[in-house]
């Protein structure tokens, strides 16, 4: 019965080069501080004509006023930002 021992190589105890994840933290930016501006059509409540509102972000949650350029009723629009998009509610006011 043979019984080799064998003599493992001494191996350094570095460190080895291994799957190092490095994990990147994007930092999103907010898009509070974005400033957006876009036209929204939306219908008029009274008589459905297309009023194009000028909206920004500085609205965002707001609402105002605008006259209908057709049958100059006060239309009340509620303005909101969601993902870069311009959510205008119109209704009667
Ligand atoms: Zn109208």
């Amino acid at each position: 019965m043979k019984t080799k021992t064998r003599k493992q190589p001494g191996r350094p105890a570095g460190p080895r080069d291994s799957d190092l994840e490095t994990i990147q933290n994007e930092i999103v930016a907010q898009t509070e501080s974005q400033h957006l501006e876009d036209w929204v059509s939306v219908d008029c409540p009274y008589c459905g004509e297309g009023i194009d509102v000028h909206v920004t972000s500085e609205q965002d949650g707001q609402s105002l006023y605008e006259d209908c350029g057709v049958c100059c009723r006060p239309v009340s629009l509620w303005i909101s930002v969601e993902d870069d998009e311009f959510q205008v509610e119109a209704c009667r006011s």
